[in-house]
Formats: structure tokens, C-alpha cells, sequence
């Protein structure tokens, strides 16, 4: 169980181009939250403020997020709280208790917009979309670029 820990956030208009570890960026204006994945693997999280997505509180000196930030898609399959500028670690869920919160996602999202606009088929739960950092270009990669 990794310590929990305290991390800055930063009301912004527009997301910056690099995001500073351990700080949470907030633009109201997007109703979008963005960071650099707690863990610490660089991955950037994006999560959209919605009523289907994330609640964001500011309580006026820190923010919480609800509910809690998994990152089911990265490598790292973070499972974290954002409560009052700290981040809390969540134990780790099995595959089984995945797909619980998936289908519970489902529920509130068919609950909140009405079962008519439901998609038949499989409706993705709110989710983090996700950007893993980029790797530095290899000679190899450099090499092939010159006979394109
Ligand atoms: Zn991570």
C-alpha cells in the first residue's frame, strides 16, 4: 500500500502543455480536470467534470474529486481518491469489482440522461482518457526518417 500525499491544485483557463507532478489542474470553463497520473509513471489523466463523470468540490482552500480516479486503461492500473489536495490509494480491485463499477457507471449514466438515449450496445462508464509519455526517438527511428 503505497503512503498517501499531499498534492497542489491549480485553477486554470487552459490546460498547459506539461503537466507538473503532483499537482491537479482545474478549468472550470472546459469542465475538465487534468493531471499527471500520482503514481508517478508520467501518464497524463483527463477527467471530465459532468454529472456523469466527476464531481469536483472546492471547499476553498483544497479540492476533493468524486468519485475516485481509476486508471483501468494505463499500464499502472492506479486506483486513487482526490481528497483535500491529498491522494489516497485505493486497494486494488480484482477484474470482477472492475466490471462492478463499470456496470454501476452505466446505471447512472442511463439514470441521468433517460433510457432513450442510452446506446444499445455496450456503454462505456466515464472514463479517464489517458496519454502515456512519449518515448525519445531511438537512433533507429531517426535513421528511417531520413529515407522517407
Ligand atoms: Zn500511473
Amino acid at each position: 500500500m503505497r503512503a498517501n500525499f499531499a498534492i497542489e491544485h491549480a485553477f486554470v483557463d487552459f490546460m498547459p502543455d506539461v503537466l507538473e507532478e503532483r499537482t491537479l489542474y482545474i478549468s472550470i470553463e472546459f469542465a475538465t480536470a487534468s493531471h499527471r497520473c500520482f503514481c508517478g509513471c508520467g501518464a497524463e489523466v483527463v477527467t471530465p467534470i459532468s454529472p456523469v463523470g466527476w464531481q469536483l468540490t472546492f471547499d476553498g482552500e483544497t479540492v476533493s474529486l468524486s468519485p475516485s480516479v481509476g486508471s483501468w486503461s494505463l499500464p499502472c492500473q492506479s486506483h486513487y481518491w482526490i481528497r483535500r489536495d491529498m491522494v489516497e490509494w485505493a486497494p486494488g480491485m480484482t477484474a470482477e469489482e472492475i466490471a462492478g463499477v463499470r456496470r454501476r457507471d452505466d446505471f447512472d449514466r442511463v439514470r441521468h440522461y433517460g433510457a432513450y438515449e442510452a446506446p444499445a450496445k455496450v456503454v462505456e462508464p466515464p472514463k479517464v482518457e489517458v496519454t502515456l509519455p512519449s518515448k525519445p526517438r531511438g537512433f533507429f527511428a531517426w535513421l528511417a526518417d531520413l529515407f522517407r
